[in-house]
């Protein structure tokens, strides 16, 4: 059985508010969050962070960012707005070493992020 994380919620060992899921892509709310809409979107297939995928595999990066826009939409933000982040590596603070997008919404959003 995988160490992953994120590889067990999609394996559904791990309980999640599963908010999406297709062929390639699941999505769920953040156990954590920082924004009233806060939904995590991933990869079945585990991948370390958005560095790891290579061009041979883009469609992967096109699964995401669609599955992103879509979780948008059900949760209401279309015309609000919200804001799409990956972090990668240590001075982003990735916490879970399994590709995802932070789908964030629901108030104003600072910027520059801290
Ligand atoms: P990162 O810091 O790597 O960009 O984001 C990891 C995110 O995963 C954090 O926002 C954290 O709250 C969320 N998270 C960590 N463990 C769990 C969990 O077991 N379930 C859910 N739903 N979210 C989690
Ligand atoms: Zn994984």
């Amino acid at each position: 059985m995988s160490e992953c994380l994120f590889c067990k919620i999609v394996e559904k060992k791990i309980p999640v508010k599963l908010v999406q899921e297709d062929e390639h892509t699941v999505a769920f709310d953040d156990i954590n969050p920082q924004a009233p809409v806060h939904t995590l979107v991933i990869p079945k297939r585990h991948v370390s962070a958005v560095q790891d995928v290579g061009m041979e595999d883009e469609s992967l990066l096109a699964q995401l960012l669609l599955s992103c826009t879509k979780v948008a939409a059900l949760k209401g933000l279309r015309e609000s707005g919200y804001r799409l982040v990956t972090n990668t590596g240590r001075d982003a603070g990735q916490t879970v070493f399994h590709l995802h997008f932070h789908v964030m919404g629901g108030r104003p959003m600072a910027w520059p992020p801290g």
